[in-house]
């Protein structure tokens, strides 16, 4: 395949692989637009750091109305946090795309007259310069290869944060496409066994966005009391051996090349 890099150089490789995240270029090149295989899960999202007022250390605070999801996340204890509001919304927010100032309107207007750390967080929002915003969604695709070019991870079956489990498919898939490659004959079959390998494991992943969709932004009072309510005796969730999704492939052995 012959490859022109953005800088101008050109080289040829027998294989293209696309791991270059959900809204990923190599896709675009290689299936076309992302419209038809991009899955809109109702909500939009900002993420950006501010300073860690609270004093948060290795803990995440929460705050929901219906709808309305607010996070401070400490993951260690220096003087800045991560901070991420997410919200429901219908319809994509695709004017705010490519606009961050449009973005910043958006989610401030969206958070506007809450109390708890809104105020501030929006107020960061507003001075930040690390702005992180896209809509939550997730890749459906009928096929994770054409001719020579394949896709791992985000770009090709994406879960979203409401399923988790995106790092672990985007690693196990490539694994999977490396240790098919080694066993051969050639691409094709191993872009073939690639897919017949991972596909339900990826489906039964990308199903859980239902129910974490619950958990992280219960759209009505009622979902919202029902969230709380379960995680006021969290014992089920601590006493399971993990959702049977997370598990549900054994991960093959190649030898190595
Ligand atoms: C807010 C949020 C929270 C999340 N929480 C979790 C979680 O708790 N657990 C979990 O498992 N997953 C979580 N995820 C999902 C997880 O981050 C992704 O599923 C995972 O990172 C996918 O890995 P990837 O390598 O396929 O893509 P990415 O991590 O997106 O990596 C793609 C890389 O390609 C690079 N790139 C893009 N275009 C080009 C180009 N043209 N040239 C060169 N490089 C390029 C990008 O810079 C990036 O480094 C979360 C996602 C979000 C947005």
């Amino acid at each position: 395949m012959d490859v022109t890099f953005r800088g101008g150089a050109r080289r040829t490789f027998d294989l293209v692989i696309g791991a270059d995240g959900i809204h990923s270029h190599t896709r675009g090149l290689a299936f076309g637009p992302e419209e038809p295989y991009h899955r809109y899960l109702d909500h939009s999202f900002a993420g950006f750091t501010m300073p860690n007022h609270l004093g948060l250390a290795h803990e995440g605070l929460t705050w929901n109305v219906p709808g309305r999801t607010a996070v401070l996340y400490a993951p260690s204890d220096g003087n800045r946090v991560y901070a991420f509001l997410s919200f429901l919304r219908p319809d994509p927010p695709l004017d705010a795309f490519r606009d961050p100032a449009a973005q910043r309107d958006l989610v401030a207007g969206t958070f506007a007259g809450y109390a708890w750390e809104i105020p501030r967080m929006v107020a960061a929002l507003r001075d930040s310069d690390d702005l992180f915003f896209d809509v939550v969604s997730q890749i459906h695709m009928p096929r994770w290869s054409t001719g020579r070019v394949a896709l791992v991870g985000d770009a090709a079956y994406a879960p979203s944060f409401f399923s988790g489990q995106g790092s672990s498919l985007a690693l196990v898939g490539a694994y999977v496409l490396a240790g098919e490659l080694t066993a051969g004959p050639d691409h094709a079959d191993a872009y073939e066994r690639y897919e017949r390998t991972l596909r339900s494991f990826v489906e039964m992943n990308q199903a859980l966005a239902t129910e974490g969709s619950a958990g992280l932004s219960p759209r009505t009072p009622e979902d919202l009391a029902r969230r709380n309510e379960a995680l006021r005796d969290p014992s089920p969730v601590l006493n399971s051996t993990g959702r049977h999704a997370h598990s549900a492939l054994a991960l093959p052995g190649y030898d190595a090349a």
